[in-house]
């Protein structure tokens, strides 16, 4: 009998799915692509044919203009050469899915970048039960563990409300992150204007276009400090320490990032106010993944492979790191 998901080959630039002549997330271009979610890393411009959600599809044609994709439904099941595949939430971003292949009686989730915990901006994960699960691993210490969200959201609102006279400027990753922050602070009762950084903008459209509701949000382009004063804005962390900062009234710097759990990692960007919210799952969200869905072997992709393969292997799973390159989640 042939090795486990023999027919899935780790190449550096991505997994290679050879029934199916497709790439999923390549990180060069390729004819044919299967791309889980539109961060940059893991969906870059240049494919052939790319098969990816509406949503995943849309975030690409923002940044990399028309492509020729082929939307997929999450549940939606679909013949790819001699593989059946389906896209199922992932609950990262807008948009992110799980690949689900099928071959030879054998089924291999690729999770592509996921967390568990509820996001208002996407759909929550679906678990797969499979024989081969593919995770990534950002996240992959015992020392990661994320706290409440709705805590984090309040701190950041009990500092905005300290002093009327600053405002919050909140660094946030621009897909994703920076909606999502939004959307929290909104579930908590804000609904006060939120400023945003033009570098958001057309992500911000493309959320609600599919039906996500950001409430009253302004650009920082045509206010006054004065009218910023009292109010938070989101920008990309790129933009927390550049000169683009000193329009806002004195702001309190926070930065949204599963790494402002590692507080070297907020002194390095000079953040007063770390808030640790991640879009990636955490050690608990990882290893409760891995037990639910009981898979005979389970493949590390990116991030910190070494202590949940040992933990896959003292449960008797097991577990292999996939030397992949490119994919980089520091901005979380
Ligand atoms: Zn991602
Ligand atoms: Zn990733």
């Amino acid at each position: 009998m042939a090795r486990l998901g023999s027919w899935i080959e780790s190449h550096p630039e991505g997994i290679y799915v050879r029934p199916a002549d497709a790439w999923i997330d390549p990180t060069e271009p390729k004819p044919k692509a299967m791309i889980t979610h539109g961060h940059s890393d893991h969906a870059r411009g240049g494919h052939g044919a790319v098969l990816a959600t509406a949503e995943t599809l849309a975030i690409m044609e923002v940044r990399y203009g028309p492509q020729s994709g082929q939307p997929i439904a999450y549940g939606e099941s679909l013949r790819v050469g001699e593989v059946e595949v389906s896209f199922v939430p992932a609950g990262h971003v807008l948009g992110s899915a799980q690949i689900v292949l099928e071959h030879k009686g054998e089924k291999v989730v690729v999770s592509g970048d996921y967390k568990r915990r509820p996001d208002p901006t996407c759909a929550c994960f679906v678990p797969v039960p499979c024989d081969i699960f593919i995770t990534e691993a950002t996240f992959g210490l015992p020392v990661f563990r994320h706290p409440d969200t709705g805590s984090e959201i309040d701190r950041l609102l009990h500092r905005l409300h300290a002093d009327p006279s600053r405002c919050v400027l909140v660094g946030a990753y621009a897909l994703g992150k920076a909606q999502r922050i939004i959307c929290e602070l909104r579930e908590r009762g804000h609904h006060d204007p939120i400023y945003f950084h033009g570098a958001i903008e057309r992500l911000n459209q493309l959320y609600e276009s599919f039906g996500i509701e950001l409430g009253q949000l302004r650009h920082t382009g045509g206010a006054t400090k004065q009218e910023m004063a009292g109010h938070i804005v989101i920008a990309p962390p790129g933009a927390l320490n550049d000169r683009w900062s000193r329009r806002l009234p004195d702001p309190v710097t926070a930065m949204a990032s599963g790494w402002m759990r590692i507080r070297q990692r907020a002194r390095q960007r000079n953040v007063e106010l770390p808030l640790v919210i991640s879009d990636h799952a955490d050690w608990d969200e990882l290893t409760m993944t891995i037990r639910e869905l009981e898979p005979t072997e389970v493949w590390i992709t990116h991030g910190r492979e070494e202590a949940l393969k040992h933990w896959c292997m003292t449960r008797q799973i097991k577990a292999c790191e996939l030397n992949l390159v490119g994919y980089e989640d520091e901005n979380d």
